[in-house]
């Protein structure tokens, strides 16, 4: 990808949605440019002695409904083109399920893989270190992405508390449930998609054993979607991970999967009896492979631009959910639009469930009141049932694709917050 490719195609997903939106031209303007970018570079003391400078990112991108939010990923991809515009599907993921926060994100240029977890600590303080005026609970409050998880936002939370001589729980959302972390948070993300899933289960009316499944990328979000899926009876058909996948028509046991990755770190065609594993008959598949299979269901669970003009023609999926931000570039969803009939429940809907959880781990810190993990998963469910209805409502009245009509529902309501402060008319009305 080359510079700005990204952000490029980001922007195109606002141009073609402004036109049904009840959103000002003079606001979407705004919305092209991010409010605040910052890099450091973060010197790290590595175990053998010796010192490697690291690059960190952070992108405000719009903080007029509230705080900047949004995660923090470590991958050696990351790149300033990728943090910009992951930040401003973060504006609009927070406008579609209406938190009241505005979009940011941030990233280190790493291999977390390749250093110890005592290189990972100091790596995770450093960066926060020098983002430490940057961020803040009321100005921009980070979260887990790609290759970050829950003790690495409890480092964090304690760095900016040491730095600020003040607890701030507030500061990090994903944080450990010790540490000030909500119940329900791990699997919010997983368990939004699969909220998307079952409001279409309900408009379609599937049988769940009918309905196969293929899970590309099977961290925290994807491992959570499929199980929850597996409970209900859908056909887990295929999974991978970065290193390649199993296909079987009939599906997996997901739990077994889920246990046989996380003791040995990768994706094994398995069957677990307690803490006996068997191998069960599957194929072995690459990623690109799964991602062409003919199942009802594709969700692309890991990183960006899976789903490109290379390969949009020969995806068979009827329903590509988008847990992973940004898998499909703007040129595959023309080719998969003119199919007519493959549904895309776009990333910044269906993988919304995370951010939503954040929000109310937020509301929990500031409180100092903690909720039920029935309480918690309760409220997000409504939240994302709603949401999903209302963009489908969008997408049908106006025939436009699901993507089109999220973008609509989350310029709407940025729409309204940023003319809520004057639009052009207003101001030019009173110098007559
Ligand atoms: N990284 C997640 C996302 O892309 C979560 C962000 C958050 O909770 O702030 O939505």
């Amino acid at each position: 990808m080359s510079d700005n490719e990204i952000y490029t195609g980001a922007i195109k997903r606002l141009d073609n949605a402004i036109s049904h939106s009840d959103m000002d031209e003079e606001s979407l303007e705004r919305l092209k440019h991010p409010k605040a970018v910052i890099e450091v570079s973060i010197p790290l003391r590595m175990d053998d002695g010796s010192m490697q400078v690291f690059t960190g990112i952070r992108v405000r991108h719009d903080d007029t409904r509230g705080p900047g939010k949004g995660g923090i990923r470590y991958h050696p991809n990351v790149s300033l083109d990728e943090v910009k515009s992951l930040a401003l599907w973060m504006t609009c993921k927070t406008a579609v399920v209406g938190v009241p926060f505005g979009g940011a994100k941030g990233g280190i240029i790493v291999n977390p893989k390749e250093l110890s977890r005592l290189e990972l600590e100091r790596l995770s303080r450093g960066f926060i270190e020098r983002i430490a005026d940057f961020i803040g609970p009321d100005t921009d409050i980070p979260a887990p992405d790609v290759y970050t998880n829950e003790m690495i936002m409890g480092w964090m939370m304690d760095e900016y508390s040491t730095i600020h001589r003040r607890r701030t729980l507030d500061v990090i959302t994903g944080k450990p449930l010790s540490l000030g972390g909500s119940l329900g948070r791990n699997e919010a993300t997983g368990r939004g998609a699969y909220d998307c899933i079952k409001q279409l289960e309900k408009r379609r009316g599937w049988k769940p054993g009918d309905i196969t499944v293929a899970v590309q990328g099977f961290g925290n979000a994807g491992q959570a979607v499929a199980r929850l899926l597996f409970a209900d009876g859908y056909r887990i058909a295929a999974i991978s991970d970065s290193a390649g996948g199993v296909y079987r028509d009939e599906g997996f046991d997901v739990p077994s999967i889920i246990q046989i990755k996380n003791e040995t770190r990768h994706v094994k065609a398995v069957y677990c009896d307690g803490a006996i594993c068997e191998t069960v008959d599957a194929d072995n598949i690459t990623n690109a492979e799964l991602m062409e299979l003919d199942v009802d269901i594709l969700i692309p669970a890991a990183l960006e631009n899976v789903i490109t003009a290379d390969n949009a023609e020969r995806i068979k999926a009827d329903v590509i959910v988008e847990v992973a931000n940004g898998p499909t570039t703007p040129e595959a969803d023309m080719i998969l639009n003119k199919k007519n009939d493959t549904l895309i429940v776009p990333d910044i809907l269906a993988n919304a469930g995370g951010v939503t959880v954040s929000y109310f781990e937020w509301v929990q810190n500031r409180q100092g009141y903690y909720w039920t993990e029935a309480d918690v998963n309760q409220r997000m469910d409504e939240i994302m049932q709603c949401e999903f209805d209302v963009i489908h409502d969008v997408m049908e009245s106006k025939s436009i694709p699901m993507r089109t009509a999220a973008y609509v529902h989350s310029l709407n309501r940025i729409g309204a917050a940023i003319e809520a402060q004057g639009t052009r008319s207003y101001f030019a009305d009173a110098r007559d």
